[in-house]
């Protein structure tokens, strides 16, 4: 069973009449141009979500993690993943850099203003030639004076282009070995040096604006330095446990949209002289997908609790972002199939859902990585 309580419920309500009146009827538009609007940032911001957890002395609601899951997963039945990802980047992928790794006067400088929506955040780890393998980054970042500068490339940078603040990672010490030697630092929109190469055209995301930066010679005052210098990788580390339960939000959320659409549309749709639906193949496929996904709905909330808990959890946190980036394209695959050619229309969510769902087997962790870290933790 599900934890949840009145206020969960009443969350789940408002974010899906959020969903209906302010982002359904507009994320075509959205699609279109290439990002997600930041007035659309702002409500939410006014509404109390993009501070879901923090403290209450920078504007957050200091919620429990279980009622930011909650929230990702209410948010993830949007059908336009691209806009959904916007979102949790900002709230789950990158704010928590400087929540987590912040001192006081970094958080003072930055917090309410993400919080309030007035500026969105991302984070820059991926590289051109380091993705999964975080600790093979080239960006550098040298001590000269009171500054660091930084030089290097960032690849597939969510919210990149329309960003206001990055959270940027850089190899602090060229001699450390491996994963030591890399550091956090917060750099500014408009900081000379750092520029927006290309804005990326992708399969799916649409509505995300994804995005190569550049830092050339980029000079960021040493007191953007966040966290611990050569301490970055572990900072790193341990906010992918948060993203990657915000991914499996996502994974799990399209998929009970999409199972959602599928059994409507096979109940109404007429062949053989009965409905999709009287065919039991149709009923079952469909029925043990549900079963699926409510399994690993009721386990992503399991993983929220070993966070809430403060519990060690990196095995529990690589299954379900493999689990989930995997399940939500098996769902995809038979509800884009039942949906027959109307499925592959660029007209119809289910198919928008499918490009959308391709990339959570990817981002955040790859399944094959993620089960090499639970490869390491088994217990048998
Ligand atoms: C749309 C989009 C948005 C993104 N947003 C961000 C962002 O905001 N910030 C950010 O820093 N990054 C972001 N990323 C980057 C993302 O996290 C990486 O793409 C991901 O970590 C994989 O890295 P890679 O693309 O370099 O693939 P590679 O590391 O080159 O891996 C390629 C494939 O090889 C396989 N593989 C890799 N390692 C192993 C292994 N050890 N064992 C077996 N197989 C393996 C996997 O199948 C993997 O998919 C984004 C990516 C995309 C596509």
């Amino acid at each position: 069973m599900i934890y949840t309580t009145p206020e969960h419920e009443a969350l789940r309500e408002q974010v899906a009449r959020f969903l209906e009146k302010e982002v359904e009827p507009h994320g075509e538009k959205w699609e279109a141009q290439g990002f997600t609007p930041r007035e659309v940032l702002r409500k939410m911001g006014q509404l109390g979500w993009l501070g879901m957890t923090y403290s209450s002395e920078y504007g957050g609601a200091e919620a429990d993690f279980m009622t930011s899951v909650v929230f990702q997963e209410a948010l993830s039945r949007s059908t336009f993943g691209g806009f959904i990802v916007t979102v949790l980047v900002h709230t789950d992928m990158a704010s928590p850099h400087l929540v987590h790794a912040g001192n006081e006067e970094q958080k003072e400088k930055y917090l309410p203003s993400l919080i309030s929506g007035e500026k969105i955040s991302a984070v820059g780890v991926s590289e051109p030639d380091a993705g999964s393998d975080v600790a093979g980054i080239r960006t550098n970042a040298k001590r000269d004076g009171n500054d660091y500068v930084i030089n290097g490339t960032k690849m597939f940078i969510t919210n990149g282009v329309h960003a206001d603040l990055y959270f940027v990672a850089a190899k602090t010490d060229p001699e450390a070995k491996g994963s030591r030697g890399i550091s956090m630092f917060i750099v500014e929109k408009g900081t000379p040096g750092f520029s927006v190469g290309r804005s990326l055209n992708k399969h799916g995301w649409h509505s995300s604006d994804t995005a190569e930066l550049i830092f050339d010679n980029c000079r960021v005052p040493a007191e953007n330095l966040l966290g611990e210098e050569n301490r970055g990788f572990y900072a790193v580390m341990q906010n992918f446990q948060i993203e990657r339960i915000a991914l499996g939000a996502m994974a799990v959320g399209h998929a009970l949209t999409a199972l959602k659409l599928t059994t409507q549309w096979v109940k109404e749709r007429k062949a053989f002289g009965g409905h999709l639906f009287d065919k039991q193949v149709i009923r079952q496929r469909l029925s043990m997908l549900a079963a699926k996904t409510e399994a690993a709905r009721s386990y992503l909330y399991h993983c929220a609790w070993l966070v809430n808990e403060n519990k060690e959890c990196v095995k529990e946190v690589s299954m379900l972002k493999a689990l989930t980036g995997e399940l939500v394209n098996e769902v995809m695959y038979t509800c884009q199939q039942f949906h027959g050619g109307m499925g592959y229309m660029r007209e119809t969510p289910i198919e928008r859902l499918v490009r959308d769902a391709r990339v959570l087997a990817v981002g955040g962790g790859a399944t094959e990585v993620m089960l090499e870290e639970v490869a390491k933790r088994l217990y048998f």
